[in-house]
C-alpha cells in the first residue's frame, strides 16, 4: 500500500530540501502530489488541479501517457543505463537519427547531454573550439540580447540577462560577453533595421573575438516571456554570415511544437549553427537534452588539437531517457499537433483578452500554445499561488509575469478554466 506524504515528509522537506529559486529559511508553499494524470495533478490532500505548465515546458503530451510507459517499461528490461564511451545503444541511435530528421536540415551531428543548462555550455565551448580549430583562437567572445535566459550554470548565467537573470551576485566570476538590446520588434510589428543598430555597432568593433551569437529564437522565456520577429531573427542570421560569426539559438524551451512550428527558427525560415534542445524532448519523462551542429562546425572542432571534444557527462545518451525521447517525438507526429496548437492560441488570445481592462495589466500576448499576462507590478506569490490552487489549477507566476504553456492535449474546457482562473484571480488582486 503506498503511504501518503505524511506530517514527518513534510517537515523533513521544509528543513532539508531547497525547491527552485526560494530560500531555506524563509520558503514559499510546496504541496505535495500524489500523482498526475494527462493534464491533471493529484495533491495528496485528495484536491485535483489542471495543469498550466506542463512542468516548465517539458509535459507536452499531458501525464502518465500510455504510449511513453510503455517506452520506459520496456527499456528498463533491457538496460536503464550503459556508459557512452567506448559503448552505444539502438534508443541513442534511433532518438539521433529523428533528431537530424525533423530539426533544420544543415544540423547533421549531435551530443547528447543531461540537461539544458549544460546543453548550453557545450554549444559555448563547441563555438569556441571551432574558431580554434580555423586558427582564429582569438574568437572566445558570445554575443547576446538582454531579456534572455539559457541556464543556471556559470557559462549559461555569463549569457543570461544581467539583471533580470537572478544572477548578478555571481557578475564578477562570469565571463563578460557582448550585450545588445532586447529584441524591440514584437511579433507582428512592422520590421524596421533600426532594431538591429546595437547588434551590428558591437559586431562591426568586436567581430574578431566573437565567436557566436547566442539567443532563444522568436520566444524569450524565463527572461520575459518576450515575442519577437522572425524578421529580426533571419536578419541576426545574415549579420552572423557577413561578419563571420556562428549563431547558437537555444530552442530548449521553444522545441517541439510549442509555438506553433517544430522548431522556432523555422518561423524565420533559417538555421542556426548550432542548437540546443531540451526541456520536452522526453516529454517531460526524464532529463535529457542534446547540442546539435552542422557539417561545418563539427569539421572546425575536429581541426583543433587531437580533434576531440572534450566533453562526456556520466549519463550522456542515458537508454531510458533516450527511449522515452523517441517515443514522444512519435506520439507528437502521430497526432495533429499543429491544428491542436493553433487552437489553443486562438483559444488563449480570446479568453485572456478581457485581462487588458485591468488596471495592473500592462499587456496580454499569446503565441503558440503560450499565454502571457504581462503586469505592471511583480505578483505576490505566496498570495497568487494559493488563489491559483483554491481555483483548482496550477499556474507558476513569476515578477511581473502570470502566464500559462499547458500540455497539447488539454481540452477546451480545461483550457477555459485556467484562463477563467487568470482572469478572477487578477480581477480581485487589481491595482496599479
Ligand atoms: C530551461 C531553459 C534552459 C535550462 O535548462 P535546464 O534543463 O533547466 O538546465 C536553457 N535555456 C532555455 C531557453 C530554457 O528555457
Amino acid at each position: 500500500m503506498k503511504k501518503s506524504f505524511n506530517d514527518n515528509l513534510f517537515g523533513f522537506d521544509r528543513g532539508h530540501i531547497w525547491h527552485p529559486y526560494t530560500s531555506m529559511k524563509d520558503p514559499l508553499a510546496v504541496y505535495p502530489v500524489k500523482s498526475a494524470s494527462g493534464v491533471r495533478i493529484m495533491l495528496d490532500d485528495g484536491r485535483e488541479l489542471i495543469d498550466g505548465m506542463s512542468s516548465w515546458w517539458a509535459a507536452i503530451h499531458g501525464y502518465n501517457v500510455p504510449e511513453l510507459n510503455r517506452a520506459v517499461n520496456e527499456q528498463i528490461n533491457d538496460m536503464s543505463h550503459v556508459m557512452f564511451g567506448g559503448l552505444t545503444h539502438r534508443p541513442a541511435v534511433e532518438l539521433a537519427e529523428i533528431l537530424v530528421d525533423i530539426t533544420p536540415g544543415p544540423l547533421q551531428k549531435i551530443f547528447f547531454c543531461d540537461s539544458g543548462s549544460v546543453a548550453v555550455e557545450v554549444a559555448i565551448k563547441m563555438a569556441i573550439q571551432y574558431w580554434a580549430g580555423l586558427g582564429r583562437g582569438n574568437k572566445q567572445k558570445l554575443l547576446t540580447v538582454r531579456s534572455g535566459y539559457h541556464g543556471d550554470t556559470l557559462g549559461a548565467m555569463a549569457v543570461c540577462d544581467p539583471v533580470t537573470g537572478m544572477h548578478s551576485l555571481f557578475k564578477d566570476i562570469l565571463v563578460k560577453h557582448y550585450f545588445a538590446e532586447m529584441p524591440m520588434c514584437g511579433y507582428h510589428d512592422k520590421w524596421d533595421e533600426k532594431y538591429l543598430n546595437e547588434i551590428k555597432d558591437i559586431l562591426n568593433a568586436n567581430h574578431d573575438s566573437i565567436a557566436a551569437i547566442i539567443m532563444e529564437p522568436i520566444v524569450q522565456g524565463a527572461g520575459g516571456m518576450r515575442f519577437y520577429s522572425p524578421r529580426y531573427l533571419e536578419r541576426v542570421r545574415e549579420l552572423c554570415d557577413d561578419f563571420n560569426v556562428l549563431l547558437i539559438l537555444d530552442e530548449i524551451a521553444t522545441g517541439f511544437g510549442r509555438t506553433g512550428s517544430m522548431f522556432a527558427c523555422e518561423k524565420a525560415g533559417i538555421s542556426p549553427d548550432i542548437m540546443c534542445i531540451g526541456k520536452a524532448l522526453t516529454g517531460g519523462y526524464m532529463t535529457l537534452a542534446a547540442t546539435l551542429a552542422t557539417e561545418n562546425v563539427s569539421e572546425g572542432i575536429s581541426l583543433c588539437g587531437s580533434g576531440a571534444f572534450m566533453h562526456g557527462p556520466t549519463f550522456m545518451a542515458n537508454p531510458l531517457a533516450c527511449s522515452v525521447a523517441l517515443a514522444s517525438i512519435r506520439l507528437l507526429m502521430s497526432y495533429p499537433w499543429k491544428d491542436r496548437v493553433r487552437a489553443i492560441e486562438a483559444q488563449l488570445k480570446d479568453e485572456l483578452a478581457p485581462c487588458l481592462n485591468l488596471q495592473g495589466v500592462r499587456d496580454v500576448r499569446a503565441l503558440g500554445a503560450i499565454g502571457v499576462v504581462e503586469l505592471k507590478q511583480p505578483v505576490d506569490m505566496a498570495d497568487i499561488q494559493e488563489r491559483f490552487v483554491d481555483r483548482g489549477v496550477w499556474l507558476r507566476p513569476f515578477g511581473r509575469l502570470v502566464y500559462t504553456m499547458p500540455p497539447y492535449v488539454i481540452k477546451k474546457e480545461d483550457l477555459s478554466k485556467i484562463t477563467g482562473a487568470i482572469s478572477e484571480v487578477l480581477k480581485e488582486t487589481d491595482h496599479v
